[in-house]
Protein backbone atom coordinates (compact mmCIF):
# COMPACT_ATOMS: atom_id res chain seq x y z
CA UNK A 1 0.00 0.00 0.00
CA UNK A 2 1.22 3.25 -0.71
CA UNK A 3 2.19 6.49 1.47
CA UNK A 4 -0.80 8.01 0.51
CA UNK A 5 -3.02 5.36 0.77
CA UNK A 6 -2.31 4.71 4.53
CA UNK A 7 -2.68 8.99 5.24
CA UNK A 8 -5.95 8.74 3.74
CA UNK A 9 -7.12 5.51 6.09
CA UNK A 10 -6.07 7.71 8.48
CA UNK A 11 -7.63 10.59 7.89
CA UNK A 12 -11.03 8.92 7.31
CA UNK A 13 -10.44 7.00 10.70
CA UNK A 14 -9.99 10.61 12.48
CA UNK A 15 -13.38 11.24 11.01
CA UNK A 16 -15.37 8.13 12.04
CA UNK A 17 -13.85 8.73 15.37
CA UNK A 18 -15.05 12.07 16.21
CA UNK A 19 -10.96 13.35 16.16
CA UNK A 20 -9.89 16.51 15.14
CA UNK A 21 -8.20 16.02 11.44
CA UNK A 22 -4.79 15.75 11.85
CA UNK A 23 -4.98 14.75 15.46
CA UNK A 24 -2.76 11.31 14.48
CA UNK A 25 0.72 11.16 13.96
CA UNK A 26 2.27 8.55 11.08
CA UNK A 27 4.96 7.00 12.59
CA UNK A 28 6.55 5.59 9.21
CA UNK A 29 8.47 2.55 10.82
CA UNK A 30 11.67 2.35 8.43
CA UNK A 31 12.91 -0.52 10.28
CA UNK A 32 14.88 -3.16 8.01
CA UNK A 33 13.63 -1.60 5.00
CA UNK A 34 15.88 -0.65 1.90
CA UNK A 35 17.44 2.94 1.93
CA UNK A 36 16.07 4.03 -1.75
CA UNK A 37 12.28 2.45 0.13
CA UNK A 38 13.24 4.81 3.05
CA UNK A 39 14.37 7.62 0.53
CA UNK A 40 11.23 7.46 -1.49
CA UNK A 41 8.79 8.06 1.19
CA UNK A 42 11.24 11.14 2.28
CA UNK A 43 10.72 12.29 -1.22
CA UNK A 44 6.94 12.08 -1.06
CA UNK A 45 7.21 14.61 1.73
CA UNK A 46 6.83 12.40 4.67
CA UNK A 47 9.42 13.51 7.85
CA UNK A 48 8.33 11.22 10.84
CA UNK A 49 9.97 7.74 10.72
CA UNK A 50 10.56 4.85 13.63
CA UNK A 51 13.21 2.48 14.09
CA UNK A 52 13.33 0.09 16.67
CA UNK A 53 17.37 -0.43 17.04
CA UNK A 54 19.74 2.56 18.17
CA UNK A 55 22.55 0.99 15.97
CA UNK A 56 20.55 0.85 12.76
CA UNK A 57 18.92 4.31 13.37
CA UNK A 58 22.66 5.75 14.12
CA UNK A 59 23.41 3.99 10.56
CA UNK A 60 21.17 5.49 8.50
CA UNK A 61 19.91 8.72 9.59
CA UNK A 62 22.65 10.67 9.89
CA UNK A 63 22.82 10.79 5.99
CA UNK A 64 19.02 10.86 5.51
CA UNK A 65 19.43 14.10 7.95
CA UNK A 66 21.82 15.52 6.10
CA UNK A 67 19.35 15.29 2.91
CA UNK A 68 16.72 16.16 3.97
CA UNK A 69 15.07 19.18 6.37
CA UNK A 70 12.77 18.40 9.18
CA UNK A 71 13.03 14.91 9.81
CA UNK A 72 11.49 13.77 12.83
CA UNK A 73 12.87 10.27 14.23
CA UNK A 74 11.24 8.47 16.85
CA UNK A 75 12.62 5.18 18.57
CA UNK A 76 10.01 2.70 19.24
CA UNK A 77 12.38 -0.15 20.56
CA UNK A 78 14.12 -1.43 23.43
CA UNK A 79 16.58 0.65 24.57
CA UNK A 80 19.60 0.07 26.34
CA UNK A 81 21.48 2.10 28.92
CA UNK A 82 24.61 2.26 27.09
CA UNK A 83 22.93 3.26 24.65
CA UNK A 84 20.61 6.26 25.88
CA UNK A 85 23.33 9.04 25.11
CA UNK A 86 23.36 7.83 21.31
CA UNK A 87 19.34 7.72 21.11
CA UNK A 88 18.70 11.03 22.65
CA UNK A 89 21.51 12.64 20.54
CA UNK A 90 19.76 10.87 16.87
CA UNK A 91 15.93 10.85 17.96
CA UNK A 92 12.89 13.70 18.55
CA UNK A 93 11.16 11.14 20.96
CA UNK A 94 11.98 7.82 22.58
CA UNK A 95 8.60 5.38 22.98
CA UNK A 96 10.51 2.38 25.21
CA UNK A 97 11.17 3.98 28.62
CA UNK A 98 10.05 1.09 30.70
CA UNK A 99 11.91 0.47 33.77
CA UNK A 100 13.76 2.95 36.87
CA UNK A 101 17.22 2.31 36.01
CA UNK A 102 16.65 3.46 32.14
CA UNK A 103 14.72 6.73 33.86
CA UNK A 104 17.28 7.68 36.05
CA UNK A 105 19.84 7.90 33.08
CA UNK A 106 17.51 9.40 30.85
CA UNK A 107 17.12 12.15 33.19
CA UNK A 108 20.81 12.86 34.05
CA UNK A 109 21.56 12.66 30.18
CA UNK A 110 18.92 15.35 29.63
CA UNK A 111 21.09 17.25 32.12
CA UNK A 112 23.94 16.79 30.66
CA UNK A 113 22.84 17.21 26.90
CA UNK A 114 20.68 20.27 27.84
CA UNK A 115 17.73 18.78 25.82
CA UNK A 116 15.62 15.32 26.39
CA UNK A 117 13.29 13.80 23.16
CA UNK A 118 9.69 13.44 24.31
CA UNK A 119 8.82 10.26 26.08
CA UNK A 120 6.65 7.79 25.82
CA UNK A 121 6.44 4.89 28.61
CA UNK A 122 5.85 1.38 27.50
CA UNK A 123 3.32 -0.65 29.20
CA UNK A 124 3.36 -4.54 28.73
CA UNK A 125 -0.37 -4.13 28.75
CA UNK A 126 -0.97 -8.45 27.65
CA UNK A 127 1.77 -9.00 30.81
CA UNK A 128 3.98 -11.29 28.13
CA UNK A 129 7.16 -12.35 29.86
CA UNK A 130 9.41 -11.92 26.45
CA UNK A 131 8.25 -8.27 25.96
CA UNK A 132 9.81 -4.83 27.35
CA UNK A 133 6.88 -2.82 29.04
CA UNK A 134 6.39 -1.77 32.71
CA UNK A 135 3.50 -3.78 34.24
CA UNK A 136 -0.15 -2.32 34.20
CA UNK A 137 -0.38 -2.49 38.00
CA UNK A 138 3.29 -0.49 38.19
CA UNK A 139 2.66 2.23 35.78
CA UNK A 140 0.83 4.66 37.88
CA UNK A 141 4.06 4.39 40.43
CA UNK A 142 6.50 4.31 37.46
CA UNK A 143 4.86 7.09 35.39
CA UNK A 144 5.06 8.92 39.07
CA UNK A 145 8.79 8.23 39.34
CA UNK A 146 9.28 9.25 35.84
CA UNK A 147 7.84 12.67 36.27
CA UNK A 148 9.27 13.51 39.47
CA UNK A 149 12.29 13.24 37.60
CA UNK A 150 11.48 16.00 35.52
CA UNK A 151 11.13 13.81 32.55
CA UNK A 152 8.92 15.11 29.64
CA UNK A 153 6.38 12.29 29.53
CA UNK A 154 4.11 12.67 26.87
CA UNK A 155 2.10 9.77 26.79
CA UNK A 156 1.90 5.77 26.93
CA UNK A 157 2.95 3.17 24.22
CA UNK A 158 1.84 -0.15 24.00
CA UNK A 159 2.01 -3.60 21.93
CA UNK A 160 -0.12 -5.92 22.28
CA UNK A 161 -0.01 -9.89 22.20
CA UNK A 162 -0.47 -11.23 18.29
CA UNK A 163 -3.13 -13.53 19.64
CA UNK A 164 -5.14 -11.67 21.46
CA UNK A 165 -7.86 -8.83 19.80
CA UNK A 166 -5.94 -5.39 20.47
CA UNK A 167 -8.51 -3.38 21.14
CA UNK A 168 -9.13 -4.83 24.46
CA UNK A 169 -5.26 -3.53 25.14
CA UNK A 170 -5.97 -0.06 23.56
CA UNK A 171 -8.64 0.41 25.80
CA UNK A 172 -7.05 -0.27 28.59
CA UNK A 173 -3.56 1.65 27.76
CA UNK A 174 -5.82 4.84 27.12
CA UNK A 175 -7.07 4.42 30.75
CA UNK A 176 -3.88 4.39 32.65
CA UNK A 177 -3.29 7.58 30.29
CA UNK A 178 -6.46 9.23 31.15
CA UNK A 179 -6.45 8.82 34.55
CA UNK A 180 -2.46 9.87 34.75
CA UNK A 181 -3.04 13.25 32.74
CA UNK A 182 -1.10 11.91 29.80
CA UNK A 183 -2.30 13.45 26.54
CA UNK A 184 -0.23 10.75 24.13
CA UNK A 185 -1.45 7.53 22.92
CA UNK A 186 1.31 5.33 20.35
CA UNK A 187 -0.56 2.42 19.64
CA UNK A 188 -1.63 0.60 16.26
CA UNK A 189 0.54 -0.98 13.63
CA UNK A 190 -0.24 -1.93 9.96
CA UNK A 191 -2.76 -4.56 11.41
CA UNK A 192 -4.60 -2.22 13.56
CA UNK A 193 -4.20 1.28 13.07
CA UNK A 194 -7.61 1.88 12.49
CA UNK A 195 -9.01 0.48 16.04
CA UNK A 196 -6.33 2.00 18.00
CA UNK A 197 -7.62 5.27 16.49
CA UNK A 198 -10.84 4.75 17.16
CA UNK A 199 -9.18 4.37 20.73
CA UNK A 200 -7.70 7.60 20.95
CA UNK A 201 -3.99 6.98 19.70
CA UNK A 202 -2.26 9.82 18.55
CA UNK A 203 0.53 7.88 17.10
CA UNK A 204 0.22 5.21 15.37
CA UNK A 205 3.34 3.14 13.92
CA UNK A 206 3.01 1.63 10.88
CA UNK A 207 5.95 -0.43 8.77
CA UNK A 208 4.86 -3.04 6.54
CA UNK A 209 1.92 -1.74 5.28
CA UNK A 210 3.91 1.42 3.93
CA UNK A 211 7.11 -0.48 2.97
CA UNK A 212 6.13 -3.84 2.18
CA UNK A 213 6.86 -6.96 4.47
CA UNK A 214 10.22 -7.01 5.81
CA UNK A 215 12.15 -9.62 3.60
CA UNK A 216 15.05 -11.24 4.64
C1 LIG B 1 8.07 -3.09 13.62
C2 LIG B 1 7.28 -2.33 14.59
C3 LIG B 1 6.09 -1.69 14.19
C4 LIG B 1 5.52 -1.74 12.79
O1 LIG B 1 4.97 -2.98 12.54
P1 LIG B 1 4.14 -3.26 11.18
O2 LIG B 1 3.31 -4.42 11.54
O3 LIG B 1 5.15 -3.53 10.13
O4 LIG B 1 3.34 -2.05 10.90
C5 LIG B 1 5.40 -0.95 15.15
N1 LIG B 1 5.84 -0.86 16.42
C6 LIG B 1 6.97 -1.47 16.84
C7 LIG B 1 7.40 -1.31 18.25
C8 LIG B 1 7.72 -2.22 15.94
O5 LIG B 1 8.85 -2.81 16.37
Amino acid sequence: MSLDQIKSRIAKAEIAAGRAPGAVTLIAVSKVQPNERVAEVLEQGHRCFGENRVQEAAGKWPDFMLRFEGVDLHLIGPLQTNKVRQAMELCHAIHSVDRPKLAKVLARLAQDLGHCPDLFIQVNTGEEDQKAGILPGDADVFITECQALDLPIKGLMCIPPVTEESSVHFVHLAKIAIRNGLQGLSMGMSSDFEVAIAQGATHVRVGSAIFGARGH
